[in-house]
């Protein structure tokens, strides 16, 4: 995938419709400007000079000609020529995920000359991608989107020479000593003499019943950066303290009539970075509810209410937009049968957080290294390490540690 040429699109659907709320989220995560517009069920009109009777919506109208009915996001990225086949068999170094770890060992290893495909299941960013502001990343004084920072590093890595091959999971992988073998969803084989886990954590649901119903209707999660403007004038629930749901209500409020953070623990300076949590207690349209949990959910169609538990108190109100930001777990079923070790919690453990339990599969005289999982030549960063610290910066470096660790590692055969 080289650098991307914008084309223009515009995104027709009914409201409330969740093909609709996915293809929004995958564009925006991908940093890729659109139009959205709606419009009532069975509409037999125009949009664009195209009629839209019998059309399957959502519609993606591309550069006012291509006409994609009700696709999927890989439908999409296909007609943007974003899924290319890989273009070798081998590569030196195989990354699994495009999240800032990942995003940032294909610029380090590209940079340093060795061959490298990142295998990316979804949008280019991860996390990131799904924030609307990152204040606290270096050189960005004034704060810069995920999707933004997540595309400039792919240009980057993709100028460098590193190849994406977006849209496509590893589904099965052999990780042995110097010999990576991975066949990804679409049957391709690849093989590598070291590879980069950076598959970072995919949100937490709140586990309750009627929430597959309403997720993409009403229930989003993470940041909702897609759905801010549908909130303008409305009143909004966030769940979750720490900084994702801060970033949330801040972006939201900038719409919402009232934006209503919802908070398990007594107070928000435990969870949340000081500068977030002092800008959410000043912002006037946010209020901030302690000691309580969302413990149901009603509606029709699309979400209409949700149930509050405070301190054993429970009141119904009517909520229209709900943001779960509760966090996350690791993505790490992959590691299953491939001698990779995780902790407790199922992240990757690495280095010197290998139990002495784990170390006894370890072949070699030397110790793992740093960011080295139990198997030779294979890292983890980012989020998916255990004992990470969950920030861009951190998933950056460890991203480019990784690299030069993989880079030693190589050159030991
Ligand atoms: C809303 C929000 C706001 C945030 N704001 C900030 C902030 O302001 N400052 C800050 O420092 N941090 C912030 N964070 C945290 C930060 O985004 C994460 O720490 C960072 O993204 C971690 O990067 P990562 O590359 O390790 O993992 P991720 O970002 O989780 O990326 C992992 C990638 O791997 C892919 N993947 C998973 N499994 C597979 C597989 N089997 N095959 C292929 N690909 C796979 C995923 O699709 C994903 O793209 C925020 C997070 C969120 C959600």
């Amino acid at each position: 995938m080289s650098e991307r040429i914008a084309p223009r699109l515009h995104l027709v659907d009914v409201a409330d419709s969740r093909d609709g709320f996915t293809l929004r989220d995958y564009l925006t995560r991908s940093a890729i400007p659109f139009a959205f517009s709606t419009v009532p069920p069975g509409f037999a009109g125009a949009v664009d000079g195209i009629p839209l009777r019998d059309r399957r919506l959502p519609v993606l109208i591309v550069d006012d000609e291509v006409v994609l009915e009700d696709p999927t996001p890989t439908e999409v990225a296909m007609q943007l020529g974003w899924v290319m086949p890989p273009r070798r068999r081998t590569y030196d170094l195989l990354i699994f995920g495009a999240g800032p770890a990942g995003l940032s060992a294909a610029v380090y290893a590209a940079s340093e000359g060795l061959s490298v495909a990142v295998i990316e299941r979804d949008a280019v960013g991860g996390q990131a991608g799904s924030s609307s502001l990152i204040e606290n990343y270096l050189g960005f004084p004034h704060g810069i989107s995920g999707a933004e920072l997540a595309d400039h590093a792919r240009q980057q890595a993709v100028r460098f020479g590193a190849e994406f091959i977006l849209l496509r999971e590893g589904v099965d992988r052999t990780f042995r000593d110097h010999d990576v073998r991975a066949v990804l969803a679409d049957g391709s084989r690849l093989t590598a003499g070291a590879a980069v886990c950076a598959t970072g954590i995919r949100w937490r649901r709140l586990g309750l019943e009627r929430e597959t119903d309403f997720f993409g209707a009403g229930l989003y999660y993470g940041a909702g950066t897609s759905e801010a403007p549908a909130c303008t004038d409305q009143d909004v629930y966030v769940v979750g303290g720490a900084n994702s749901a801060g970033q949330a209500a801040m972006n939201l409020a900038a719409y919402a009539q009232r934006v209503t953070l919802i908070v398990r623990g007594p107070s928000l300076s435990s969870t949340m970075s000081s500068y977030l949590s002092t800008r959410v207690l000043a912002q006037p349209n946010v209020r901030v509810l302690t000691d309580t949990r969302v413990v149901g959910l009603d509606g029709d169609a699309r979400l209409r209410r949700i149930v509050l538990d405070r301190r054993g108190t429970r009141t119904t109100r009517d909520a229209e937009h709900l943001f779960v930001c509760i966090g996350g777990d690791p993505n790490t079923r992959w590691a299953a049968h491939t001698g990779v070790h995780l902790d407790a919690r199922g992240f990757v453990a690495t280095g010197p957080d290998l139990t002495p339990e784990q170390r006894t599969t370890w072949p070699l005289e030397r110790d793992p290294f740093f960011l080295e999982t139990s198997v030779p030549g294979i890292f983890a960063a980012g989020d998916v390490r255990s004992n990470s610290i969950k920030r861009v910066a951190s998933a950056v470096g460890e991203g480019a540690m990784a690299v030069t660790l993989a880079h030693r590692y190589l050159s030991e055969v």
